[in-house]
């Protein structure tokens, strides 16, 4: 006998099926946060207050100064289907509010101890109203002023599956930070505040100005590359800004998308943001963006999604040709170039770090990438010593300084307050790698070899060729250095000898929230590769230790590509796994690109150290580092035998 034929169909109890509402609408804290928030945005309210304790599975409380309310209502606000905001079905065409399913409160106060108190203008005294797990206490008074407060404790006690699927209080907190993020960039008029175990972490006052509550946000390095954009087309309106190609990111959650000050997510619209982008960012970068668009509440269904977060358009085509003819046209009128130049001689120290030699087809979207960490610097000068030195013109010698190759003998001096001036120790390394192959004649000058005093010859500033005892080496000179990097990386961080680097003034990194307390949550993790994190307030943390070897790379840069790739692949990789993957992808920013030139000194360097590795013929991905073409395939070919 099968479950079905043992047991009668059955009416579930509201309970049960307030439980299954809450299952697919709180998922987690933030869940709750995002539906309060929402709530008290409905309400009118000018001020808003968020209050967390451990990730908000302690306490989450919201207070709003909304039009609150009333007693007599105030039970029917937490049954399910009740709400004020719609009244018959063709109401939920034309959805004017954040909310409209009157299913919020009901779920929460049903998987939680709840505690609700509202005033509303009309009424003397405030009321207030208790439910534990569904069932409601009597309604008492309470003195308070207009609007309405709500703590939720507990999240999940009574559904205990679920409160162990939680995840850390970082975790946690990030993800409340991400909701509360997105209601405060739609409505930045509304003073807001998060507070979490009593720490402030943002406290806005309400702007008319869109890019001041962005900036507070995200910092200079995106309120300083706002593009703003705007464009009609009938009865749909889409403003806001775009940010300048420079900064971009390895993933999407920095497309901030608000329909009727509602924020959804939007494959379409998306879409539509990376081809106006194509060609103006690397492959794997996307497009940072906020973006509003306004239309008639009929143009749209907001009812398609559990959590409201898309929605179906109307005319989903034509907003799509809209978006992409408005960027387009800004593109087109807009000088990136010369923005992008700006910047990077505003940033000067950190241009020299990260050397521009492309060739010329890719000098324009290289020179983004490269002005890309410019903004967190400007606001804080740096007093680190060879970091402020040293011209674009001698970069490519930069790279291949002995911190790159740290057993001959480096000491990275860039933070290291005793050291006073890097410039010579770089020229002294130079010149010993050129005296040592000149002087011990390794490299017999041959007048027919272009590369002069080079063991190899570099074409295409991408491959070099070098003869060996059996014939003819290829090097592909980024997989090459790419390998030599990850086992230098990889023998440290096992043997638990990984030099770090503090940090004379520790490098501020602002980041999206969940990215933020991923960060702080693999504290230990990136201690492992060297990168000491600390939380600095906000979505802000710290790098204040970094792995010499790198000293040549941009910290903040750095930072983000291992937390994006942590993101990614946290979840599927056990700790080991995982350390490895950000060896490799840190291998791969640091090492040299194709298209970089090679001076003669530091083609030997590296084929020096190719004769180190253990395995010098497959970068960390697996691709061949090497190719060999032996005499005698070489005679073959030339019909010499
Ligand atoms: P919905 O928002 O979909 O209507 P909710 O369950 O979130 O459903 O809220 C139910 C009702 O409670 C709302 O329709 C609104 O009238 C009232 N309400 C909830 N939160 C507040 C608040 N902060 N201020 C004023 N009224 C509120
Ligand atoms: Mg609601």
């Amino acid at each position: 006998m099968t479950q079905l034929q043992t047991h009668p169909i059955r009416q579930l109890s509201p309970s049960v099926i307030n439980k299954i509402a809450a299952g697919e609408v709180i998922e987690r804290p933030a869940s709750v946060v995002k539906e309060l928030l929402e709530n008290s945005v409905d309400a009118g309210a000018t001020k808003i207050e968020v209050s967390l304790e451990q990730g908000g599975a302690e306490l989450i409380r919201l207070t709003d100064n909304g039009c609150g309310i009333p007693a007599d209502q105030l039970e029917l606000a937490v049954t399910s289907h009740a709400t004020s905001k719609i009244e018959d079905a063709d109401d939920l065409f034309r959805v004017g509010t954040l909310g409209f399913r009157g299913e919020a409160l009901a779920s929460i106060a049903e998987v939680s101890q709840a505690l609700i108190r509202s005033r509303t203008t009309g009424q003397g005294t405030g009321f207030e109203l208790v439910i534990n797990g569904g069932s409601r206490e009597p309604i008492a008074p309470c003195g308070m002023p207009v609007g309405t407060t709500i703590e939720i404790r507990q999240l999940f006690y009574n559904t205990p599956v679920r409160r162990k699927f939680l995840r850390t209080t970082q975790t946690e907190k990030g993800h409340i930070a991400e909701a509360f993020t997105r209601v405060a960039l739609a409505h930045p008029e509304i003073q807001m505040t998060l507070l979490h175990n009593g720490k402030t972490i943002h406290q806005l006052p309400g702007t008319e100005s869109w890019s001041e509550r962005i900036g507070e946000f995200f910092g200079p390095e995106i309120s300083d590359n706002l593009i703003p954009i705007s464009s009609t087309n009938g009865e749909i309106a889409l403003s806001g800004f775009v940010v300048n190609p420079s900064v971009s990111r390895a993933n999407n959650r920095m497309q901030y998308l608000f329909l009727n000050k509602r924020y959804i997510r939007d494959r379409s619209l998306q879409h539509a943001l990376s081809e106006a982008y194509r060609g103006l960012l690397m492959t794997g970068r996307f497009p940072i963006c906020f973006l509003r668009l306004r239309m008639p509440f009929e143009a749209v269904d907001v009812n398609v999604h559990p959590a409201k977060l898309e929605v179906r358009f109307q005319n989903g085509g034509q907003i799509y040709s809209q978006l992409l003819s408005t960027l387009r046209n800004k593109f087109l009128t807009t000088d990136l170039t010369a923005h992008a130049n700006l910047n990077q001689r505003s940033i000067q120290p950190i241009s020299a770090d990260r050397p521009v030699l492309p060739p010329v087809a890719q000098q324009e979207t290289i020179a983004f990438q490269a002005s890309a960490p410019s903004r967190d610097w400007t606001s804080m000068p740096r007093e680190v010593v060879n970091r402020s030195s040293g011209s674009t013109s001698d970069t490519a010698a930069r790279k291949f300084d002995e911190s790159m190759f740290p057993q001959a003998d480096s000491t990275p001096a860039w933070n290291s307050p005793e050291s006073g001036n890097q410039e010579p120790l770089q020229h002294e390394r130079i010149e010993r790698a050129d005296s040592a192959h000149w002087q011990t004649g390794k490299a017999a000058p041959d007048p027919t070899n272009l590369n002069q005093r080079s063991l190899a010859l570099q074409v295409h500033n991408t491959y070099l060729i070098s003869e060996t005892e059996e014939g003819m080496l290829v090097i592909d000179q980024h997989a090459l250095h790419e390998r030599i990097i990850y086992e230098q990386l990889r023998e440290k961080v096992l043997a638990g000898k990984l030099e770090t680097q503090g940090l004379l003034v520790p490098e501020p990194v602002t980041l999206p929230p969940t990215e933020a307390a991923a960060v702080l949550e693999q504290s230990n993790l990136l201690r492992k590769i060297g990168i000491v994190v600390e939380p600095f307030g906000g979505d802000t943390v710290l790098v204040s230790s970094y792995p010499a070897m790198l000293a040549n790379h941009n910290p903040a840069e750095m930072l983000r590509n291992v937390i994006e790739k942590l993101m990614e692949d946290s979840a599927k990789l056990d700790q080991r796994d995982l350390v490895d993957e950000l060896l490799h992808m840190i291998s791969c920013k640091a090492a040299i690109k194709a298209g970089d030139k090679l001076t003669p000194e530091e083609i030997d360097t590296l084929l020096e150290h190719r004769q180190l590795c253990q395995d010098s013929h497959h970068c960390p991905h697996g691709r061949p580092t090497s190719l060999v073409f032996s005499r005698e395939e070489l005679d073959r070919r030339f019909k010499r035998i």
